[in-house]
């Protein structure tokens, strides 16, 4: 059976279901890297140059692992999901970027993912690359069809059910009788909701953020996330405050933000890469937002060289901040 790896890592949190669905319909198997260690953000930061991202360098210590285990890597050139709405470059260029910094690589299955260009030049793509498993058209379309359908699943569950990326991942693929557990299952009492806000590559990779939603969730806060707001509700909170999103995936940020801002939150986490330029304007207009609604902001920058005792400090003051408003609130 041909062996397709996928890297998880970067997109992977927002599409692994879809994707998967896909491959396993051509008859596939599909192979997922294992969660980020120290090794592969070593090894990926060695192939790539200083001042790149965080996530694509662990990116690519992900892929590194992937060589020898697989028959083909499958990276997408994800440009454009909505019309008129890009992505960060990094995304365009991450298929030939491959290529050049890992030539050991085995051969990459990309995709070039442009609404703007057309359903019709999507299909094409899709069809293009389903010809590396068969040359029956009808069994692509059939895949992706399959695959369309495991996506929007995939998103139900998690704003339904208030599921992370994680959970949502574990919930489709696993026994309806075996659910991820939820913060419903809790039964601790809960001192505080915070939102927080960011992409899935940075706040589900437990190594680069060094589990802070687990720490909150251990200081009995109520965390929600951008995967918790259905998408018609994102994109109307982006439309109040910008008008028009520009970013690929501005609605994990801006549109979630908002969200729970207006909606009511003890406060707001903003989980940005250093370095990245379109997170850094985003995140921008979320803390004017939280000014606006007088709600405590705290925005985390992640890179390689993030200590763990420096962020547990900034969250356990972070939260004495909440409380101590709270008890301010409380007095007048
Ligand atoms: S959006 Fe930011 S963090 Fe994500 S790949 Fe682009 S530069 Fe890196």
């Amino acid at each position: 059976m041909v062996k397709v790896g996928i890297p998880k890592a970067l997109l992977y949190y927002q599409y692994y279901p879809m994707w998967r669905t896909f491959f396993r319909e051509l008859g596939a198997e599909v192979v997922v890297s294992p969660s980020t260690n120290q090794v592969m953000i070593t090894l990926g930061s060695s192939r790539v140059v200083a001042d790149t991202c965080l996530p694509v360098k662990v990116f690519v210590g992900h892929v590194l692992f992937l060589v020898e285990k697989c028959d083909y890597i499958f990276i997408p050139s994800v440009r454009s999901v909505k019309s008129k709405v890009y992505n960060c470059p990094k995304f365009l260029g991450l298929p030939d970027m491959t290529r050049a910094i890992v030539p050991e690589s085995p051969p990459i299955l990309d995709i070039d993912v442009d609404i703007n260009k057309g359903t019709r030049e999507l299909f094409k793509s899709i069809d293009k690359l389903g010809r590396h498993f068969t040359r029956n058209q009808s069994k692509v379309r059939q895949a992706a069809m399959a695959a369309w359908q495991a996506h929007l699943d995939y998103q139900q569950q998690m704003y339904r059910q208030g599921l992370t990326s994680p959970q949502g991942i574990e919930a489709v693929s696993s026994d309806p009788a075996t659910e991820p557990e939820t913060e419903a299952s809790h039964s601790s009492p809960i001192l505080a909701t915070i939102a927080v806000i960011g992409h899935p590559y940075l706040l589900y990779d437990e190594l680069i953020n060094h589990r802070f939603i687990q720490r909150l969730e251990q200081a009995h806060v109520r965390v929600l996330t951008p995967e918790m707001v259905c998408s018609e509700d994102r994109e109307s909170a982006i439309s109040r405050v910008v008008g028009k999103a520009h970013w690929t995936y501005e609605d994990e940020v801006v549109g979630a933000g908002e969200h729970y801002l207006s909606g009511g939150t003890d406060g707001v986490i903003g989980v940005v890469a250093f370095g990245c330029g379109p997170d850094s304007l985003m995140m921008d207009i979320v803390q004017r937002q939280a000014r606006l609604h007088s709600t405590p902001f705290m925005s985390l920058h992640l890179d390689e060289h993030t200590a763990e005792g420096g962020l547990v400090t900034r969250l356990e003051a972070f939260l004495d901040m909440i409380y101590r408003k709270r008890r301010q609130r409380a007095c007048v």
